[in-house]
């Protein structure tokens, strides 16, 4: 099953040095998730060929707009390119009422339904679930209420050895049951048992988003043992009082808090405008966390 995040968006604050203000795009099983929405998300999107047609659940961290100016322009787009399927958006409450301003001002009636969930920044939740995935929140330190989420992929069915089922000839009707782990029981009085014929599937996958933050170790348990953990890196950690000050982390920081939760890999992004290459950043990370890599928009990073 395909689990990979592509990044539209790395820039913190301002779009700086071709670099855009946060969005990421998540791919569970080809549904496609919007992670935050920056202002220019849809030309993002364009630009590495993604249909956001293809969208259908979007994820807003927080209200400060480097997270999601784009939401009404990629909305908007949406409606005049006459989707009529409901669009579910994750967010903070009054995210709504921003939207319905915005549409009510431009006297515009959408086409198509937007199914909100008000997310609260006070205690982890899960606030969604199909059959590939759970999204829960984590409960981030910001300036204002932020929740950063885990997608967590589900355990999938036994997967069948195909080869060995087919040289027994076991009959084809039998593999749903076998891939439920269910021994098979036959009229004749033999039994199958699944264990011969299936093996485990793959452990399933936690991807952790972790948006804007003080790291201040609150959020450390919700994101325990990540296969892959984004987190913001907005700061060398020379400038750690200004980071202290607005709520951010500094690179060393966040490669901290992934050895401290066991993550198998960092992303880094959300990268101040003050930097205009960003190896420094990614040295100080890797120094602490060797398997660090910086989130670069239009790079699909497999999780
Ligand atoms: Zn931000
Ligand atoms: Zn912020």
């Amino acid at each position: 099953m395909k689990f990979e995040v592509t990044i539209l968006g790395s820039s913190s604050a301002t779009p700086v040095y071709n670099r855009n203000p946060t969005a990421q795009l998540l791919n569970c099983n080809e549904k496609f998730y919007l992670i935050d929405c920056g202002e220019g998300t849809q030309q993002q999107l364009i630009k590495y060929g993604i249909r956001s047609s293809k969208i259908d659940h979007v994820f807003i961290s927080h209200l400060h707009g480097d997270h999601y100016f784009g939401l009404i322009g990629l909305l908007s787009s949406m409606h005049l390119n006459g989707r009529t399927k409901p669009m579910k958006i994750f967010g903070p409450e009054p995210l709504l009422e921003i939207l319905n301003l915005q549409f009510k001002h431009s006297d515009t009636s959408l086409k198509f339904p937007i199914e909100f969930t008000a997310v609260q920044a006070d205690k982890p939740t899960c606030i969604y679930e199909n059959q590939d995935l759970s999204v829960e929140t984590i409960i981030l330190n910001h300036r204002i209420p932020c929740t950063g989420f885990k997608f967590r992929e589900k355990k999938r069915l036994r997967k069948l050895l195909v080869e060995k089922l087919e040289a027994d000839q076991v009959p084809i009707e039998y593999y749903p049951l076998l891939k439920r782990g269910v021994d098979l029981d036959l009229p004749n009085g033999s039994t199958i048992l699944n264990i011969d014929y299936t093996v485990d599937s793959n452990e399933p996958k936690t991807y952790c988003y972790c948006s804007d933050t003080l790291a201040d170790g609150t959020y450390l348990d919700s994101i325990k043992n990540s296969t892959v953990l984004y987190h913001e890196a907005t700061f060398l950690h020379e400038l750690l009082d200004r980071a202290i000050f607005t709520h951010h982390t500094t690179a060393l920081q966040a490669a901290e808090i992934a050895q401290q939760t066991g993550a198998s890999k960092l992303l880094i992004g959300h990268f101040s405008s003050r930097y205009k290459t960003l190896q420094p950043l990614l040295d100080e990370a890797a120094a602490v966390f060797p398997n660090t890599e910086l989130a670069l928009e239009g790079v699909t990073y497999l999780i």
